[in-house]
């Protein structure tokens, strides 16, 4: 029979996979056991929604058998099974949703890393086994279907036969090496203690048949072997055991398992709540994001548990999207399981669980933040934006729930302070909270506009992210100090001799600066101005639309052609200024290129772009070729 090829870049993770880069080769196991679990709870949920299907939650079970002298390990479930589409979309393809970017020159570890944000899954298998051969017959089908493959080369299907619903799988067992004794698959010993050490939690009973050596007869020293079926794990599910009974590994074990990440995560929150609605609720805080997090494609969500038994596998209303990278399982007895779904999420006690889980999530992240800072920032670098998006997202109606758990750069510390820290370490005379804008942290630190606020020693918080300045005029004060940006026209920060000096200055140069303003389309004022220290110009803006936010709303898909209205701020002790007062009398043209120059000088300080970069390059030879 013809194979069929795997798609390229599941060929290519295979390769990966075979060439075993995974060093922990006996996560196969755990990974085929929670296959067969996810379809025993997908069967038995059917069943509760669908009248013609019967089925007896004390039938299903997960079994194990091994076979020395063939080399095979067969994994057999009764759960949904899969049809010959199932099987070959399943089983076919892996990487379903994105790509698998592997460049030439990547490391063994940064291979490991974009494979495990996949979640390595069925083909884990092939670490272990050169073939592999999947029965399986689906409870919406009379069929049963048999896949085969050897790997890389690809796969086959065909009809085969079974008695009952469920999947039975085959590994053919490599043979051992010298690096790696694969026979240990094949020993009842060895096989038991994976099933406890990764998949103990499973709701279902994972049974093998195994050896007993007894002794018969004392004074002969004579034994028998019996055997006896035995349920290797306990099936008491993780959140359910009492806290002084699970380590830290088993936390990490069951989640890296449950929600196919390949590291521990950053946090566990495990939580037991009596009440009105009872549940227990644990959460996880992954320590990098998913890789497709930042994506259309990621769903939020808990899974969801009624009594031990899945209900749904995420279940998006029990999450806000500011906290939507967190993790985890809700199980309530309250719930009821034979509702459908869009009765359950109207339900009174999923809104209970779902207000208290929030803020159970935001207690322990303000407790992070207070007891343990570096974990903290280690989470916000990764989660940061999200939290910020959360503050202006929805009207702002959370602001206040999450304005403690934003953090920004501080000029002053440089490194990441709340927001409330700031506020605690404001100069007497502070009015303000200043925040400067741009596209990194060295470029705001060149900010014309930085100077004069570092120079009464005030601190000011640098925002390089998006979705930062959004997020700061969303809160917009904090302990009644108002944010402002140093970009704003209106800083106030000079004395009232400066501020006479400026007035003077351009009152005298009225008609210099009309002429200026009228030159540049995009300026709704020129002026002189004391703020600037060094620097002979730069832009500021009135009103809410800063140069960052349009730069914003300029990248966005519907452009809606907002815009912040500039003024371009000369420097009037610099003798730029004294320059342009001369030209302005004495040569007309040369004074309009001046004006073009120096606009544009503004324009690439505030990280604009320059409309017309050959007309400026060409002006500033001119000038300086003089
Ligand atoms: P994942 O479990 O992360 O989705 P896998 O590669 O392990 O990825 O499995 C792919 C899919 O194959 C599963 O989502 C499931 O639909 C199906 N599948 C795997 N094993 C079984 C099984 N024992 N019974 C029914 N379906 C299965």
């Amino acid at each position: 029979m013809a194979k069929k090829a795997f798609k390229s870049e599941s060929k290519r993770l295979l390769d990966l996979m075979i060439n075993s880069i995974y060093t922990n080769k006996d996560i196969f196991l755990r990974e085929l056991i929670s296959n067969s679990s996810d379809a025993l709870d997908k069967l038995y949920y059917r069943s509760l929604t669908d009248k013609k299907i019967k089925v007896k939650k004390d039938k299903l079970e997960i079994n194990l058998s091994f076979d020395k002298d063939n080399r095979t390990l067969t994994i057999t479930d009764n759960g949904c099974g899969m049809t010959k589409e199932e099987l070959e979309s399943n089983l076919g393809t892996i990487a379903k949703s994105g790509s698998l970017n592997f460049k030439e020159n990547m490391t063994k570890d940064e291979k490991i890393d974009i494979i495990g944000q996949f979640g390595v899954g069925f083909y884990s298998a092939f670490m272990v086994s050169d073939k592999i051969t999947v029965i399986s017959k689906s409870v919406d089908s009379d069929e049963a279907f048999i896949w085969e493959s050897e790997g890389v080369d690809g796969y086959t299907i065909k009809e085969g036969k079974k008695k009952d619903v469920g999947t039975e799988i085959t590994l053919k067992i490599k043979e051992d090496t010298e690096e790696y004794e694969y026979s240990k698959y094949l020993e009842e010993y060895e096989l038991k203690k994976l099933v406890k050490k990764y998949s103990d939690y499973i709701a279902f009973p994972i049974k093998m048949e195994c050896t007993h050596h007894e002794m018969v007869d004392e004074e002969k020293k004579e034994y028998k072997d019996t055997k006896e079926i035995e349920t290797l794990n306990s099936m008491v599910p993780i959140w359910k055991k009492p806290k002084k009974d699970v380590t830290e590994e088993d936390y990490n074990n069951f989640y890296m398992d449950k929600f196919s990440d390949y590291d521990n995560p950053l946090k566990v929150i495990s939580s037991s709540v009596e009440g009105i609605t009872s549940y227990k609720a644990l959460l996880f805080i992954p320590s990098h994001a998913p890789y497709d997090y930042y994506t259309q494609e990621y769903e939020k969500g808990l899974a969801l548990y009624s009594n031990g038994v899945m209900i749904m596998e995420k279940c998006a209303d029990l999450l806000p999207d500011y906290f939507s990278f967190v993790k985890g399982i809700v199980d309530s007895e309250d719930l009821s399981l034979n509702i459908s779904r869009e009765l359950l999420q109207e339900s009174q006690s999923l809104k209970l669980i779902a207000k208290n889980i929030e803020s159970k999530i935001r207690k322990e992240l303000e407790s992070m933040l207070k007891e343990d800072r570096e974990q903290y920032i280690s989470f916000f670098k990764t989660f940061g934006v999200q939290l910020k998006y959360g503050v202006y997202n929805n009207y702002a109606a959370d602001k206040d729930k999450l304005r403690d758990l934003i953090m920004f750069y501080s000029a002053k510390h440089k490194k990441l302070i709340t927001i409330s820290e700031y506020v605690q370490e404001m100069k007497e005379d502070q009015e303000s909270i200043y925040y400067a804008s741009g596209a990194s942290i060295e470029k705001i630190n060149s900010l014309p506009q930085v100077e004069q606020v570092r120079e009464k020693d005030y601190d000011i918080l640098y925002l390089t992210e998006y979705v930062d300045e959004f997020c700061v005029t969303a809160i917009q004060e904090y302990d009644s100090k108002k944010f402002k940006n140093v970009s704003d026209e209106n800083l106030d920060l000079e004395t009232e001799e400066e501020k006479e000096a400026t007035k003077k200055a351009n009152e005298d140069n009225s008609d210099l600066l009309k002429d200026m303003c009228e030159k540049l389309d995009e300026v709704s004022e020129v002026r002189f101005s004391n703020k600037l220290k060094t620097h002979p110009v730069c832009l500021t803006t009135k009103g809410d639309v800063s140069i960052e936010m349009q730069k914003v709303f300029d990248a966005m898909p519907n452009d809606m052609g907002i815009k912040a209205e500039t003024i371009l701020e000369i420097n009037e002790k610099h003798p730029i200024s004294k320059k342009l007062k001369n030209l302005y009398k004495k040569d007309k043209d040369e004074f309009d290129k001046y004006t073009k120059i120096l606009y544009s000088e503004a324009r690439m300080i505030a990280g604009l772009p320059i409309d017309n970069p050959t007309e400026i390059s060409k002006l500033i030879c001119e000038v300086i070729s003089k």
